[in-house]
């Protein structure tokens, strides 16, 4: 098993481009996201940059989506990004949108 199979996030990044991304805005502080990657979005809401425009994009992914990706801020991410999981709903509709296989496929009918 290369790691790549036991991570899926690894060669997927499809939630991180297609999500608006926003949390509370004195969580980037918190965490220590560097300001330049964020944009505001209300007088108490911030975001990712890059993930509320039409065609989302977080300016911290690296890689190219369901190749090779990296989140460039990973240790500093949000509660939102964390709150996903591989193989969840919004997971799969991410991968979805990006033409990626489901991590859990519907079992065939009978
Ligand atoms: S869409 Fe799913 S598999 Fe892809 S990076 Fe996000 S959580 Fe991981
Ligand atoms: S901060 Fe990292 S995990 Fe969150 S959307 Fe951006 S690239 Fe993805």
């Amino acid at each position: 098993m290369t790691t790549h199979d036991a991570n899926p996030c690894l060669d997927c990044g499809a939630c991180c481009a297609y999500f608006r991304i926003s949390f509370y805005w004195s969580e980037a502080e918190a965490n220590g996201l560097p300001p330049e990657l964020t944009e505001k979005v209300n007088p108490w809401l911030s975001c990712m940059a890059g993930t509320s425009q039409r065609r989302p994009r977080c300016i911290a992914l690296g890689g190219e989506i369901g190749q090779t990706v990296a989140c460039t801020v990973y240790a500093q991410r949000p509660e939102a990004c964390r709150e996903v999981q591989a193989g969840d709903e919004k997971c799969e509709r991410a991968r979805l949108h990006h033409g990626l296989p489901p991590l859990n496929p519907l079992p065939q009918a009978a």
